[in-house]
């Protein structure tokens, strides 16, 4: 492959520091290089400098001029259920009619109508609709996508959603980190108890034998699974070499944060109702706390979980889409970095981290990605702005102008 020189970007947002996640103050230092430039070769970022160094060294590199324009390294979506079959719109519009989710529950939907039609769905009829998904997150300039299964709920069907994301990676330029959330309800017709049973005795065996998932993610809450049922899957996971992640805390202080802290989770996501002590908790067991604020607004919520409160207690915040059909359907992170800023009172930069550097280190992944450093795969964008925090500022369309994957361009001028 040709070396590769991008001259020019107005602000190249570049969040070299330190090897780990940046926590509380750390997250407003993006290394930001004016009229910067990349010098790409073999699929890896070979040097970051000024653009006149970079053109000094580029040799025969293929040149692209970003034009004063930023360059940001491509995000990293810590928290997406990308695959599922069909959508709710029926919801989407009882919800706006001020129906409860009880009354859509009872009126067949809820997440129970996805489960249903994505157990109905063929393999290639998912894997088609979970492409088209796939193209969304490009198109907004997402390059790293941790992608849930979850809406099967059979050992047949979770395997189902697990293998179509080992065929996303395969098939598309993006890469996605799998993650096995056969707890993500109990299903019609079974008690909770009995699930866990089969999620831990037959399901997570043959996801671990199969090497079809990194992590386990138990939606830990009341009516789904509580603390001990959650404890179960998670240390079982745990046994089986996964890493963990929970959906905690979203509806009711359940004490989903300790129980991330306990188990020394990778990750505590959605955290609406923590409190201080779930904070102090996560903060001494160095649990990255995720946040989801697309679910939060597209909820009609104002329930924004406490993210000035968690980056002030020293935590590594990351933030991400939270992609579903139900709660959050937006695979757009520049509107989650909007989301951040408006509704959770983070900075731009701030933002910028938590969905780039500290998002990688929570799919273990932060030595390959999420920076524009030397050595690192060359994932990154190109923005029609010529200051990093308009793609904050100016909210609801992506201003990606063209997106890199390993070096190559994927989509975009
Ligand atoms: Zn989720």
């Amino acid at each position: 492959m040709q070396a590769l020189a991008i001259l020019h970007a107005s602000q190249l947002i570049t969040l070299a520091g330190p090897k780990r996640p940046r926590a509380g103050g750390e997250m407003s230092d993006l290394s930001i290089i004016r009229d910067g430039g990349i010098l790409i070769r073999d699929s890896r970022i070979d040097r970051v400098d000024s653009s006149d160094e970079i053109e000094r060294r580029a040799g025969t590199a293929q040149i692209v001029n970003a034009g004063g324009r930023v360059i940001l390294p491509g995000f990293v979506d810590a928290h997406a259920h990308p695959v599922f079959a069909g959508n709710r719109l029926d919801d989407f519009e009882r919800r706006a009619r001020g129906e409860t989710y009880e009354q859509i529950a009872a009126a067949g939907g809820g997440i129970w109508s996805t489960v249903e039609k994505t157990r109905a769905a063929s393999d290639s009829d998912l894997l088609a609709q979970a492409k088209k998904h796939a193209a969304w997150f490009l198109r907004c300039g997402t390059t790293t996508v941790e992608a849930k299964s979850g809406y099967g709920l059979t050992l047949s069907d979770e395997l189902k959603s697990l293998r179509v994301i080992r065929r996303l990676n395969e098939e598309t330029p993006i890469e996605f980190v799998p993650t096995f959330l056969g707890a993500h309800t109990p299903p019609r017709g079974m008690g909770a108890d009995d699930y866990v049973d089969l999620v831990i005795s037959k399901m997570l065996p043959q996801v671990a034998s199969e090497k079809l998932a990194e992590f386990c993610d138990v939606f830990c809450e009341g009516g789904y699974f509580d603390i001990k049922q959650s404890k179960m899957i998670l240390t079982a996971a745990k046994k089986l070499g996964l890493k963990l992640r929970i959906h905690a805390d979203q509806l009711s202080n359940s004490g989903g944060a300790r129980l991330a802290a306990d188990l020394n989770a990778t990750t505590a996501d959605h955290l609406e109702k923590t409190n201080g002590e779930g904070i102090a908790a996560m903060k001494s067991a160095g649990v990255q706390p995720v946040l989801l604020p697309g679910s939060v607004y597209a909820l009609g919520s104002t329930a924004y979980p406490r993210a000035r409160d968690m980056i002030d207690a020293g935590l590594a915040v990351v933030i991400a889409s939270d992609f579903n059909p139900g709660s959050s359907p937006t695979p757009c992170m520049p509107m989650v970095l909007s989301l951040a800023c408006t509704q959770m009172k983070m900075s731009p930069a701030e933002a910028v981290t938590a969905a780039t550097i500290n998002a990688a280190y929570s799919l273990n992944r932060g030595n390959k990605i999420g920076s524009l450093e030397a050595g690192k795969i060359a994932n990154f964008s190109i923005f029609d702005c010529e200051d990093y925090r308009e793609i904050a500022y100016w909210f609801g369309f992506p201003q990606t102008r063209s997106v890199y994957v390993k070096g190559e361009r994927v989509t975009g001028a």
